[in-house]
């Protein structure tokens, strides 16, 4: 999946900086308020003491080298070590207060993103890539931080600071305080120039982060194709050229951070030049007094560090606003797919699936073209047809995972767009072709049928699916992890958890996916006989492939480009001359047992055994 950055609100917008900002505080920061406070107390502490070291000087210089008052050494003395404890003690307040309402912040970004994640609909995930999500997750809540962070720290210390600064130096000279503010104008205008071209490299490098983790992720999934056809280089390729676009632009970006520096640190020398210049004059020509000189003199060179940073604040603060500004766009994103307001709870009785004249299409082309259809209640409805048929999508709109462009699904008599999508969900159970499982235990993945299983629940489940015999040989038992997408249990394994996980369910209506991948004759044996099990007494959908279970169905729909042009049973309809006829007369040609491969030719499992 490609990214494309020209369809992102969020870069037709680059100027909303302070609606955001304003935003951030009051969503994330607000309820912070009375530990910022506190933050608040040590920053004016931090910035007093600061300000009091400079005052200081003026009594060092006139008591001690000016008037040789051997007592005052000693009182300077302990006032400049008590003042430096203050500052120390106050620093270390603030950091540890604003470290932990910032990790606070992260955290509750991160939960209220996966929350908004969690709430959107299949269509999102066709469009959004994994990296893209990632970024937004791990990165841009660390923006939000950082943002917040900056501005308390900004806000707090360093204008404080500096007020504290300037006050020591207007009272001690108002002329030479005149110098010092002379170099603010070019230092605005030099700043809003980087800010400009950060917020440009911000982007792109946001994009380009989520190639890589897009490129890792396909790569990592997709491994046995990437061997099998030799795709290391051109992966390789993709990813030296996003990681590449990173660090290029990473190396901008601290450049023009970094800029801030000599920009500022001209200016400095240039305004603290000029006050040597005249407050030398004065003292040394009009026998002024050197205390309040020095004093002065180091006000400004202190004034000078929160000054820098407030200059490379701008910069930095753009910077990071571009990840807050992708944070929102996620949040913000709100899933189409919802419940109506006075959506009922989803009642089933027999389990009667009706599909009446639906269309549905997934963006240009048509995969349903006004199918119309019914599964009888209790009864096994088998769905063939040539891949792309709309089969799976089928699936897809009875489980309400997008919604149908027109026509009406519903379940005895209920329109499913009218109920509870939970309540809908509730009443389906699901067995799919690659069964996933969860990085969890097997007992784990096996409860997730239904919250709140017992343990005894759990493995009559799995007696009935034929698993509770492989999982005991397992080491472990129940507790062994299934490992990463259940990567450490067989196919077969794999699909009787699954099985054992609708057992569990037991809910009225089951949608089945037959498994297409080999499986040993003695796994098809115990995966059928699970399935048969299960399938009892429960209105089953099943995309079939094996012919065993296609004649065994009460009824047969055969879909052709999303439309139901057969149906009966496997007698009467090899009876026509149709499209089923095909399929079969197909299948028994390559001793294939699938009847709808007809495009993809895969070593397959043994024919029917009938
Ligand atoms: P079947 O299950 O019979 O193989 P599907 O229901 O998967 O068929 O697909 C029906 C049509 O919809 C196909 O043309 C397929 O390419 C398209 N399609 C399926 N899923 C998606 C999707 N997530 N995004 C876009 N097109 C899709």
């Amino acid at each position: 999946m490609r990214v494309n950055p020209a369809n992102w609100q969020v870069f037709k917008d680059p100027e909303g900086s302070v609606q955001l900002i304003r935003r951030l505080v009051l969503e994330n920061a607000s309820q912070y308020a009375s530990r910022y406070f506190l933050a608040f107390i040590c920053m004016a502490l931090v910035a007093g003491s600061t300000a009091a070291s400079a005052w200081i000087m003026k009594d060092v210089i006139n008591q001690v080298f000016v008037n040789r008052d051997a007592f005052m050494i000693y009182v300077t003395a302990g006032v400049v070590m008590m003042i430096f404890t203050v500052k120390g003690a106050s620093t270390f307040g603030q950091m540890v207060i604003l470290s932990r309402i910032g990790n606070a912040i992260i955290a509750d970004c991160q939960r209220r993103l996966f929350q908004r994640i969690t709430e959107q609909d299949l269509s999102y995930f066709d469009r959004t890539a994994l990296g893209d999500l990632s970024t937004r997750v791990q990165h841009n809540t660390t923006a939000a931080r950082n943002v917040l962070e900056m501005l308390v720290i900004t806000l707090g210390r360093d204008i404080l600071t500096i007020i504290g600064l300037v006050g020591v130096m207007i009272v001690q000279n108002p002329a030479m305080s005149a110098f010092a503010i002379l170099i603010m104008p070019p230092a605005i205008i030099g700043v809003s120039v980087l800010v400009r071209r950060v917020r440009k490299h911000a982007k792109s490098q946001f994009v380009s982060t989520t190639h890589i983790l897009s490129t890792l992720q396909e790569t990592a999934i997709g491994i046995r194709i990437v061997k099998a056809f030799g795709m290391e280089d051109h992966m390789r390729a993709r990813m030296n050229t996003a990681v590449a676009d990173v660090e290029h632009r990473s190396n901008k970006i601290a450049s023009l951070t970094a800029r801030t520096s000599p920009l500022m640190e001209t200016l400095g020398g240039f305004a603290i030049a000029l006050v040597i210049l005249y407050g030398g004059y004065s003292v040394v020509n009009l026998d002024q007094d050197p205390g309040a000189f020095f004093a002065f003199i180091t006000a400004l060179l202190l004034a000078y560090e929160p000054a820098k940073r407030l200059a490379r604040l701008h910069v930095n603060l753009n910077n990071n606003l571009v990840g807050v500004r992708l944070m929102y766009e996620l949040i913000d994103d709100v899933p189409e797919l919802t419940d109506k307001p006075d959506a009922a709870e989803l009642v089933v009785r027999g389990g009667e699936i009706r599909f009446d004249n639906v269309r549905f299409s997934y963006g240009e082309s048509a995969a349903l073209n006004g199918l119309t259809m019914v599964a009888e209640p209790g009864k096994t409805t088998a769905l063939v047809g040539a891949s792309g048929a709309g089969k799976s999508t089928v699936f897809s709109l009875i489980e309400r995972f997008y919604e149908p462009d027109s026509g009406d699904i519903s379940i005895d008599g209920q329109n499913t767009g009218d109920v509870s999508v939970a309540s809908l969900r509730a009443h389906i159970a699901v067995v799919t072709q690659d069964t996933f499982l969860f990085d969890m235990s097997i007992r784990d993945n096996i409860a997730l049928g239904r919250s709140g299983a017992s343990d005894a629940e759990i493995e009559q489940a799995a007696r009935d699916a034929n698993a509770h015999d492989f999982i005991m040989d397992l080491p472990g038992g129940y507790d062994a992890p299934a490992g990463e997408g259940g990567g450490r249990l067989s196919g077969g394994q794999r699909q009787r958890v699954a099985i054992a996980r609708a057992m569990l369910r037991d809910a009225p209506i089951l949608l089945l996916d037959e498994a297409t991948s080999a499986l040993d004759a003695e796994s098809e044996t115990k995966v059928q006989a699970a399935l048969t099990r299960l399938m009892e007494g429960r209105t089953t959908l099943v995309i079939a492939h094996r012919l065993a279970t296609v004649r065994h169905a009460d009824a047969i729909h055969v879909l052709d480009r999303g439309r139901l042009v057969e149906s009966g049973t496997h007698d009467s309809l090899y009876a026509q001359d149709g499209i089923y006829r095909r399929l079969c007369e197909l299948q028994f040609q390559d001793g294939n047992s699938k009847p709808d491969e007809t495009e993809r030719q895969s070593p397959v499992s043994k024919p029917a055994a009938e």
